[in-house]
């Protein structure tokens, strides 16, 4: 096993570190390590290390670098301003609208705003993932107080017309919030062309470091005012409070400049490799179905399905690959993904399904590598009886 070669094709979970990133951070650790909030000289330098970062950060998404609020990542981001609007505007507006086919930190932050009171609406999608933008202004009104949607899926890699769902919540005079874990750095962005109000980002989802996240709050044209949900020295302007995580924001900013300079040609390099990867399973299985929309989608989302065959045998039995199956645990029985059966994918098939997440560390050869052993596994598991066993084990999303 140690001589095997491997390759990453799980870029939804996370993504390796761009080396450049890693430079730009790397004096952070010992030669320079003060704290942002101090006064002397270090706390100065790493002052103005952070400010540089969120200027980064601003440009790729068309802010001003005092928007930009500091976190552990989307997780907390999401949970920041959602919570921290409906603490704020709770007592006028009562309504929030999101989607089926959003990340558990959304469901899971509005699952706790309903239980406050809240009046959650979970708009499906249609069969490639896109929300209905008809249905969607029926259903926001003067009641909504913020409108909270998925850029770009993390399954099946489906982008959403910001413009047109920021518009629908902007005449209603409701928040627009987006989650964009998975655009960032590889979809346009543009806080004041599509209307957004408040965005949550990570910095692991684009080649910088795991554990640090902003949250853009529009500061005019409107206002956006939020209750802190975590409380302390007063940092971030009060409204995230604790020591600010230095080399990991200076990261962030770093994967930021390199995305805002190179993401055009990265995309149509990571697109050319999903497509080749794609060809090459689809000529040696046309049993396989593609799940999610053929081209507004993340350039190096490929999210299949193989009929008759469980996706977690096949991944067992490509060990050197690193993919996910469509399926996530929330016990000890993997249930098919809710985002799969919100596009109507059948129970087998969720089951059946492989998402795979190219970046641009990836390489055409490891694509035909990776096709090579996806269609000899998928032989062998349909020559013996075990193709549709059920998996002893389980990956999450
Ligand atoms: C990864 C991800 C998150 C969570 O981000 P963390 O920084 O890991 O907390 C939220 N939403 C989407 C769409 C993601 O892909």
């Amino acid at each position: 096993m140690n001589k095997m070669k491997r390759i990453y094709l799980d870029n939804h979970a996370t993504t390796a570190v761009d080396p450049k990133v890693l430079e730009a951070m790397q004096p952070y650790w010992c030669e320079l390590p003060g704290n942002a909030a101090s006064w002397h000289v270090f706390g100065k330098e790493a002052s103005a290390a952070v400010e540089k970062a969120r200027g980064q950060i601003g440009e790729l998404i068309g802010a001003e670098s005092q928007a930009i609020y500091f976190t552990s990542g989307a997780t907390e981001s999401i949970n920041l301003a959602l919570k921290g609007v409906a603490s704020f505007y709770g007592e006028k507006r009562k309504q929030v609208v999101t989607l089926k086919t959003e990340h558990s930190a959304t469901l899971d932050a509005c699952g706790y705003l309903e239980k406050e009171g809240f009046e959650v609406t979970y708009l499906g999608v249609d069969e490639m993932g896109k929300v209905c933008l008809e249905e969607l202004d029926n259903v926001v009104s003067g009641e909504t107080l913020v409108v909270s949607v998925l850029h770009a899926n993390n399954e099946i890699g489906t982008i959403q017309d910001l413009a047109a769902i920021g518009e629908v919540a902007r005449k209603n005079g409701a928040f627009l919030h987006v989650d964009a874990a998975q655009s960032l750095g590889k979809v346009m962005l543009d806080v004041e062309g599509q209307k957004i109000d408040l965005l949550s980002a990570t910095a692991h989802k684009l080649h910088g470091p795991k554990g640090v996240g902003c949250l853009y709050v529009r500061r005019r044209g409107p206002r956006v005012r939020l209750d802190a949900q975590i409380h302390g020295g007063g940092h971030e302007k009060g409204l995230r409070s604790g020591t600010l995580n230095v080399p990991g924001i200076v990261g962030f900013g770093q994967a930021c400049e390199i995305a805002r300079e190179g993401r055009v040609e990265q995309d149509e390099y990571i697109r050319g490799l999903r497509d080749r990867l794609w060809g090459l399973l689809k000529v040696g299985d046309e049993t396989l179905v593609r799940n999610g929309h053929p081209v507004e989608t993340l350039a190096g989302n490929l999210n299949f399905s193989v009929p008759g065959v469980d996706a977690m045998n096949l991944l067992m039995k490509v060990p050197e690959l690193a993919m996910s199956a469509g399926s996530a645990c929330t016990s000890a029985i993997p249930a098919p993904s809710h985002v799969l059966r919100a596009i109507g994918v059948p129970a087998e098939l969720a089951t059946s399904s492989i998402r795979v997440g190219v970046s641009r560390f990836n390489s055409e050869e490891e694509m035909e590598f990776a096709a090579g052993r996806i269609l000899e596994a998928i032989r062998e598991l349909r020559e013996s009886s075990d193709g549709g066993e059920l998996p002893e084990s389980c990956l999450a999303f």
